[in-house]
């Protein structure tokens, strides 16, 4: 009996990079994206997954995540995807990462580190197509900076990138344009550098269009099970990786009227059972479930009744139950017949599963299996 665990399924995980090699065109590579120490299922264990599932290389967004990876898979080709300070470029660079850059001022710093550590650094240019985040809003403001980088004797272009903004949402059309854009840009380099790694594509654009895979796709939510589209990530061939388990501390006898939690939000309506379980908000079991969520006990659905407070919440089990002090209780995940998509929780929240998944706090232990 754990009070609270995540169970982390790695051979689903290999599974779903097994999936994914398979949708990408031949040729293209699979790269993890490992980033929020793995979308929360613990980025070591699912590395090693992913990797065996037929990833060949891995992506995080900060410095320190470059650092951790770095050490535990030195052999394994990294990027480093974020914006990064002057600390977080030093732990990204001295783990060995490549790194993105934009800029000219930033393309100069990376060479006078290049020219410190006593060995090129590998960049990959990044093309702001369309998300208005990080990467370079102008064409030839890309191209010139890709012949800088090919140029200077400190640095290797190892690649030209974009990242799409809509391309989980099938109806807008907006992703077209921003592979159009990309496409453009994409093949002016690739006629001058024909050894550069071209990406564009997450999880979303895999399965949406073969023509975003390019030279690798760099993929995080689907590797986990998670569907890219918030819908069941069976119809996208994905297996959930995460669990997430609790069992019942006390169940007690309910009078019509009595309430249960913070603010007396739920009463029982009638005579009813409740079950306590002991772990809440503090454990990433987000407030806003308070009378809005279910939770599987003995292969049934129960309702989370009253408010979800830091350390405890409470189930409705009705009046002639046979659940029992330390039953099982699950949260996300399979039990019996039943099952609870992380996608359904996010709904209810009003989120998405990334949010959710990420949002499992350090109390909660991941039990790699
Ligand atoms: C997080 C991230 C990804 C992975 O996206 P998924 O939707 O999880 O597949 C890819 N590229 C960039 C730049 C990212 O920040």
């Amino acid at each position: 009996m754990a009070r609270a665990l995540a169970r982390i399924d790695l051979a689903a995980v290999e599974r779903n990079c097994a999936r994914l090699v398979s949708e990408l065109r031949d040729g293209a590579e699979l790269c993890a994206v490992v980033k929020a120490d793995g979308y929360g299922h613990g980025a070591d264990s699912c590395v090693s997954a992913a990797l065996a599932g037929g990833a060949t290389r891995l992506a995080v967004a900060t410095g320190a995540e470059a650092a951790q990876i770095g050490r535990r898979f030195p052999q394994i080709p990294l990027l480093t995807m974020g914006a990064l300070a002057a600390d977080d470029l030093e732990d990204a660079l001295a783990a060995g990462s490549e790194v993105a850059v934009w800029h000219e001022d930033f393309r100069r710093l990376l060479s006078t580190r290049g020219r410190a550590q006593g060995r090129p650094v590998r960049v990959h240019v990044k093309y702001d197509s369309g998300m208005g985040r990080l990467g370079n809003r102008d064409p030839a403001a890309v191209l010139a900076l890709a012949r800088a980088c090919a140029a200077d004797p400190e640095l290797d272009l190892a690649g030209v990138w974009t990242h799409f903004a809509t391309a989980d949402e099938l109806d807008s059309s907006f992703f077209g344009e921003q592979l159009d854009r990309f496409t453009a840009v994409a093949d002016a380099l690739r006629a001058e550098f024909p050894g550069i790694t071209v990406h564009a594509a997450n999880s979303a654009a895999v399965f949406r269009d073969p023509r975003a895979h390019f030279d690798m796709a760099r993929c995080g939510v689907a590797v986990y099970g998670l569907d890219p589209f918030q819908g069941d990530p069976a119809e996208c061939g994905l297996t959930p990786a995460m669990s997430l388990r609790s069992y019942v501390a006390d169940v007690k006898r309910f009078s019509a009227g009595d309430s249960a939690g913070y603010g007396q939000t739920w009463r029982a309506p009638s005579d009813t059972c409740v079950g306590v379980l002991p772990l809440g908000y503090g454990d990433g079991v987000r407030r806003a479930l308070s009378n809005n969520a279910d939770v599987l006990v003995r292969g049934r659905r129960r309702p989370l009744v009253g408010t979800v407070s830091m350390d405890n919440i409470t189930i409705d089990l009705g009046p002639d139950t046979d659940v029992e002090p330390g039953d099982e209780a699950v949260l996300i995940g399979s039990q019996g017949e039943e099952s609870i998509l992380t996608e359904e929780m996010a709904r209810r929240i009003g989120s998405i599963n990334y949010e959710v998944t990420c949002g499992i706090s350090v109390r909660v232990p991941r039990e790699a299996v």
